[in-house]
């Protein structure tokens, strides 16, 4: 390693671009933390989820300890970890990027089927793709799919290639929040009534209405047989695919209120109504991204 490429040198360099850095060891994972700090005994930093006091000079916590202040990265608290670190992480969430990390073949091709195209870094055997926008961070959305946003970190592999697109609603309705199902019946209540699709409010279509119908049962069925997990990310499906089938009508389809079919249907099995509703208005607008 030569001195412009060794860790500290990275670090300090994206540092000073707003990039929120911390050193990995070994294993390509953060420094442990240190003994007042070993098993959240000092509560955690004040970023995290469950924030407490830390205010530990140590880079402990992993993405947690990530900084911008070239003071910290280069006391002497850190120097020490520097000299054993043998790679850097940033923390997307904090300069407002969403990494799609792609651990395989497999899981590329399913983001050049599906993703639209972004700024891409080639890793040991995948890829990372970046949007502009951050979200929460959950691992295994798909297989060999990890979404690394707010709370978490990145290896740092080199500012890759391609034109970042903005987070599209595709990888945002990835990560699905089911847990935090209402208690029964009150949100069920809540909803208000709304017309069912028919003909009336579909007058630019041209599918038959059986056709229709047809299509939104089976949907609905799909949703409503996610009662113990997964509804929310079944009615962005449901809602995606049957879009799609109006993309060459020339509209309007009534695709409002096969929404609103698909959203009661996800609520009725306990996903929450506004997370409901922002997985079909995704579905629905990704289908239409899509076809244009
Ligand atoms: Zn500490
Ligand atoms: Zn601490
Ligand atoms: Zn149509």
């Amino acid at each position: 390693m030569n001195a412009a490429t060794t860790p500290l040198n990275i670090a300090l360099a994206l540092s000073s671009a707003g990039v929120p850095v911390l050193p990995l060891r070994r294993g390509k994972v953060p420094f442990g933390n240190c003994r007042s700090c070993k098993d959240g005994a000092c509560g955690g930093r004040p970023n995290m989820k469950s924030a407490g006091p830390c205010q530990c000079p140590a880079p402990c916590h992993a993405w947690a300890a990530a900084t911008t202040d070239a003071g910290v990265l280069t006391s002497p608290v850190w120097a020490a970890v520097w000299r054993e670190a043998v790679a850097v992480a940033y923390h997307p969430g904090g300069v407002g990027l969403t990494v799609v990390d792609l651990d395989n073949a497999a899981a590329v091709a399913w983001a050049r089927e599906t993703l639209p195209a972004t700024r891409i870094v080639q890793t040991t055997r995948g890829e990372h793709w970046l949007y502009r926008g951050a979200m929460p961070s959950s691992n295994a959305v798909r297989p060999g799919v990890d979404i690394k946003s707010l709370m978490q970190y990145a290896r740092w592999l080199g500012p890759g290639t391609g034109r970042m697109a903005v987070l599209p609603a595709a990888v945002r309705a990835l990560v699905v929040k089911e847990d935090t199902t209402p208690a029964p019946g009150e949100v069920v209540s809540s909803l208000p009534t709304r017309a069912p699709w028919s003909r009336q409010v579909a007058t630019g279509c041209r599918h038959t209405e059986r056709y229709v119908r047809t299509g939104l049962e089976r949907g609905l069925a799909l949703v409503r047989a996610r009662a113990e997990s997964g509804a929310g990310s079944q009615a962005f499906g449901v809602a995606r695919f049957l879009a799609a089938q109006h993309t060459g009508c020339p509209g309007p389809c009534g695709l409002a209120a096969i929404g609103e079919e698909i959203v009661t249907a996800a609520v009725l099995v306990g996903v929450p109504e506004s997370y409901a509703r922002r997985a079909v208005a995704n579905g629905l607008e990704t289908a239409v991204e899509r076809a244009a």
